[in-house]
């Protein structure tokens, strides 16, 4: 397919509009990306035509809403190359994935055993881990990062040992866009029989995981980073995991008979879906997955990288402008700072001037603590953004550096 940028942004209503009287250069996409008419059309039609609560209503506008939420169950599980369809459990994001397999392992670990975490997390994958250890006595060991931004994995093989029961690492890391090294990750992980989990928040918008191939025991991923809406998200289990765990909240939805004296849960997925689920969220992350799909992750890769590079080409013409995170590996995340500059003004005069960027430490403060800098400027660019926009950027960067210096 010839990728036309133009046509594509057609598609994204909310690049129309206008922040304080400028044309909006939306440049925050690895907090949240922005969402298509196609998507925007799917809710609409749901609560236009078959809102209803799921599974087990008899009549036919639960049937119809069962039908589309256990479709875009199924779309997920195509995309993700998952085995079954009951491996992929509804959540409402990646955070609540994460807590989901911290509090069902709180169940399986002692005192002595081990669990690793990258230097390179966001705090989502950070603090369950240390409410884990604090649970069953576990200690959280760290594989270190480079200046580069990169994790140092002849670290990782000192960490390891038969005592290690878990490893938990991001795919691409928010702060800086690293890409890291997973499959290698999960093999070493493997060979000391540790489970691993792979935060895929920030490169489900990039790429396309195939978890099988992986061989990864669990895959987690929010839809509002992938053209989808908030509020839901996806934990990817391998069955034997899932079936191990107990579940995370009790419930409606989530048993097979209910007693005074005793319950049984119900069957994967259900075990660990108590509750009315966001029904609409799910059947519109499966419509983001079949978006995103049509332009197709080869596409969307290649013009992304075209645009990081030239990105980072211009920057790089900024006196004092430091970029964090230079691996060669890396997504369209451009994390710097610019002299004294505080980020946070920066930001500010940006937004000003209709750039919408993050500023802060993008909750990993363990990255910025390694590079002794309160925070950083964040520029992350998606599919639709172009090399126009990037040049308004860099002007409204230059000119915001003339004022603040
Ligand atoms: N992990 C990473 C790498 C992220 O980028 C994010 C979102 N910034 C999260 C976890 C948390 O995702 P959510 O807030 O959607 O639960």
């Amino acid at each position: 397919m010839v990728f036309d940028v133009e046509s594509i942004r057609k598609d994204f209503p909310i690049l129309n509009r206008k922040v304080n009287g400028k044309p909006l250069v939306y440049l925050d996409n690895a907090a949240t990306s922005q969402t298509p008419q196609q998507v925007i059309d799917v809710i609409v039609d749901y609560y236009s035509n078959y809102n209803a609560n799921i599974h087990r209503g008899v009549h036919a506008l639960s049937q119809e809403a069962t039908d589309a939420y256990e479709n875009a169950r199924r779309t997920i599980q195509s995309h993700f190359n998952a085995k079954h369809p009951h491996e992929i459990i509804f959540t409402s994001g990646t955070t609540h994935s994460i807590n989901m397999v911290a509090n069902g392992f709180a169940s399986l670990l002692k005192k002595g055993d081990e669990i690793i975490v990258s230097a390179l997390e966001h705090h989502s994958n950070i603090v369950p881990w240390q409410m884990l250890c604090e649970k069953t006595g576990a200690t959280l060991k760290v594989i270190p990062m480079s200046s580069e931004g990169e994790l140092i994995i002849s670290e990782y093989d000192k960490l390891l040992n038969e005592n290690t029961k878990l490893v938990f690492v991001n795919h691409i890391s928010n702060a800086l866009g690293t890409i890291n090294p997973i499959e290698n990750i999960i093999d070493k992980a493997h060979n000391v029989g540790a489970a691993v989990l792979i935060d895929g928040a920030q490169a489900c918008p990039h790429l396309k995981p195939d978890v099988q191939k992986l061989n990864v025991d669990f895959y987690v991923c929010s839809a509002h980073k992938i053209c989808g809406p908030t509020g839901i998200g996806m934990l990817y289990g391998k069955e034997e995991w899932l079936q191990k765990l107990p579940p995370y909240q009790g419930g409606g939805e989530m048993i097979a008979e209910v007693s005074f004296d005793k319950t049984t849960y119900a069957d994967l997925p259900h075990k660990f879906e108590a509750g009315t689920p966001n029904v609409c969220g799910g059947i519109a992350f499966g419509a983001a997955i079949d978006y995103m799909n049509t332009i197709g992750f080869g596409t969307i890769a290649q013009y992304e990288d075209e645009l990081l590079e030239y990105a980072t080409n211009e920057l790089l013409q900024i006196q004092e402008l430091k970029i964090y995170g230079t691996s060669a590996n890396k997504t369209s995340v451009i994390s710097f700072n610019v002299g004294n500059i505080h980020p946070y003004d920066l930001g500010t005069l940006l937004d000003k001037m209709g750039i919408a960027v993050r500023t802060g430490h993008h909750c990993a403060q363990p990255i910025m603590d390694f590079y002794k800098i309160p925070g950083t400027v964040r520029a992350s660019f998606m599919f639709y953004n172009t090399k126009e926009e990037i040049d308004l950027f860099i002007s409204a960067l230059k000119k915001s550096i003339m004022m603040l210096s």
